[in-house]
């Protein structure tokens, strides 16, 4: 069985105290591979590492440390089939979508990066009673990341990269669910000649790595993602040493169909960004609003196109649907499909566990399943299932179904669909979230600002917003 070993200091190494966690294959059941359980001596160990590591680090030029998150990318690239299959077997998720979606978005990010830090310059203000102005970027120092499970490499990376890429020198934790593909990258970055200490990984549970990255003193900042209840911690702790925090949270995410949609487009976008990765991202759109005069069209519809979702083994091509990720996510979802009944829910499709056979037959597979009948205001329509469920809801205008998509505590992303573009602007312009579509769904410029408000975020990821997070600012003023 392979032992799941932390990176410190340029090594892979065994953590200190010797414990270790089952890692299962959410598909099967099975424990397949065990993963570090560190304590605050690793953490202790890699931050000692990483603040050895980052003068060098910091005073190399950019393009010397962007070759470098190069160099990681073409080793993903070269590894695509080995870590598709690998992140497919850790998270329960269609190999289709590793495929498609996690490794070729986490060899793009660190490209992405590694160009973006070229246009991080200084800034310039003149005046003639105010002198002349340079706002210079510097590194942090020591940073801290802790990521979640539901796009492991590919959120792991999206915040190493700009970190590196800044000049600080990295302590990272990746979600114990899911530890394979960052223990992977790990070693790729040993083969890239990455020097040690500039990136260490901490495996382990939450309350112990995790807790001991935000309160470490020598650690500058921390960027978080993960779900709201955690970051409310994180930001908690990060504030007791004045550390700078970055935290990307939990939504409860729109998805407004007005009458006058481009009805094709809409079914097959909202069939996906429901369902797409068992709804486990945190942009999926779990309500879903339909105009009244198409709202029994397309909830029929909707239904048909359910009925193609093809749930299976996880490794098979073909499917679409895989497990969710773990027992306790499993659990925690029927429990919630339990309280949509209970508040009056009628399950239009699903609603249970689904029943695989053979190898699958213990895995962790729950039904793609579309509700109908609840108040916008009820347990079920406020709080985050994150799993394959998702509520349908009737609107008569633009004004009630604004008031509906913004009574969430959450505030992520939405869509909005219609083919009058000056009215899903201006319902845009009025949702509450980070992130909203027009007529689509994910759609991503890497340079555009990512994350959410209100519980759902504080901060914003990507472009030149990522790389300022990560860096200190300094204004030089000359009296000319
Ligand atoms: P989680 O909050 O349970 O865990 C996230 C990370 O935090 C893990 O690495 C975990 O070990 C760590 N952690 C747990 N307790 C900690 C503590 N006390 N101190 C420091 N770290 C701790 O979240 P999850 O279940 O792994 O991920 C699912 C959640 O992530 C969902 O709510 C989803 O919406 C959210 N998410 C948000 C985004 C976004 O961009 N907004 C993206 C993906 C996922």
């Amino acid at each position: 069985m392979i032992s799941i070993d932390n990176y410190i200091a340029g090594e892979i190494t065994p953590p200190t105290d010797g414990k270790y966690l089952e890692n299962h294959n959410p598909a099967t059941g099975k424990v397949y591979s065990e993963v570090a359980s560190s304590s605050s001596s690793d953490v202790e160990r890699a931050v000692a590492a990483a603040s050895a590591a980052y003068p060098l680090w910091k005073n190399k030029s950019r393009e010397e440390r962007a070759a470098y998150l190069k160099k990681i990318a073409s080793l993903i690239e070269r590894d695509f089939e080995e870590l598709s299959k690998a992140e497919c077997i850790d998270n329960g998720k269609p190999i289709k979508v590793c495929k498609l979606v996690d490794i070729p978005r986490s060899q793009h990010n660190l490209e992405y990066f590694a160009d973006e830090i070229l246009n991080l310059n200084p800034e310039k203000f003149s005046k003639e009673e105010a002198g002349e102005n340079t706002v210079h970027y510097s590194p942090l120092g020591v940073v801290g990341i802790i990521s979640p499970w539901n796009l492991p490499l590919y959120l792991f990376t999206w915040k190493i990269a700009p970190a590196l890429a800044a000049g600080n020198t990295v302590v990272a934790k990746p979600s114990e669910v899911t530890p394979m593909t960052a223990y992977l990258f790990a070693k790729l970055c040993i083969e890239a000649g990455l020097p040690p200490g500039v990136l260490n990984i901490v495996h382990g549970l939450g309350q112990n790595v995790g807790d001991a990255i935000t309160s470490h003193p020598q650690i500058k900042a921390v960027s978080f993602t993960g779900s709201t209840a955690t970051g409310k911690i994180v930001a908690k702790k990060c504030a007791e040493s004045l550390k700078k925090y970055s935290l990307e949270m939990g939504g409860k995410n729109p998805n407004i169909i007005f009458a006058d949609c481009d009805f094709k487009a809409a079914l097959s976008t909202t069939l996906r960004s429901s369902f797409a990765n068992q709804g486990q991202i945190c942009l999926c759109g779990s309500r879903i609003f339909v105009e009244r005069p198409i709202y029994s069209k397309f909830k029929d519809a909707l239904l048909e196109k359910m009925k193609t979702l093809r749930q299976g083994d996880p490794l098979d091509e073909n499917t679409s649907q895989g497990a969710v990720v773990s027992k306790e996510h499993y659990q925690k979802i029927l429990s919630c499909l339990e309280v949509a009944k209970t508040e009056g829910g009628e399950i239009l499709a699903g609603g249970g566990p689904a029943k695989m056979s053979g190898e699958n037959s213990n895995g962790y597979f729950i039904e793609p399943t579309l509700i109908e009948g609840l108040s916008n205001n009820c347990q079920t329509n406020r709080e985050e299932i994150f799993g394959p469920v998702a509520t349908i809801i009737p609107f008569d205008d633009e004004e009630e179904v604004i008031s509906m998509a913004n009574t969430s505590e959450y505030g992520l992303s939405g869509t909005i669909w219609s083919q009058d573009l000056e009215k899903a602007e201006r319902v845009a312009l009025q949702i509450d979230s980070g992130v909203l579509w027009i007529n689509t769904w994910l759609m991503r410029d890497l340079r555009t600002p990512f994350g959410g408000m209100k519980a759902s975020g504080r901060g914003r990821e990507g472009g030149l917003y990522g790389l300022k997070f990560f860096s200190e600012m300094k204004n030089i003023c000359i009296n000319i």
